[in-house]
């Protein structure tokens, strides 16, 4: 069953994910990441908007997967930062691991 935290947002905040419903889900940071991996960075900032917290939960690999390159973040015609929205997720992965 999918669960939807609609303040998953807000969750995010201390983290620095801030910048997530900026995002209009345009794709131009799909296009452009060199990783050609499974609509990253769009789906993974589009679970955020949608507030499915499982979905990074059971998947945090991939967000170890980006090279911070900054790609995403230049092309982002919204200032949604894409790129440091997945540094910010990294960090939230971190904290739930250490249980907080
Ligand atoms: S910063 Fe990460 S998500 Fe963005 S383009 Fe580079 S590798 Fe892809
Ligand atoms: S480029 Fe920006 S607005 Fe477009 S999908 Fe990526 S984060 Fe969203």
């Amino acid at each position: 069953m999918t669960v939807i935290y609609p303040d998953f947002v807000k969750e995010l905040y201390e983290f620095g994910v801030e910048t997530a419903l900026e995002c209009f889900n345009c794709g131009n940071c799909t296009a452009i990441c060199p990783l050609e991996y499974d609509l990253f960075p769009r789906r993974v900032i589009r679970y955020i908007q949608l507030g499915l917290k499982d979905r990074i939960l059971e998947n945090p690999d991939e967000l170890w997967r980006c090279l911070h390159c900054g790609l995403c973040t230049q092309t982002c015609p919204r200032q949604a930062n894409p790129g440091e929205l997945i540094l910010g997720l990294r960090r939230y992965v971190v904290a739930k691991w250490r249980g907080k």
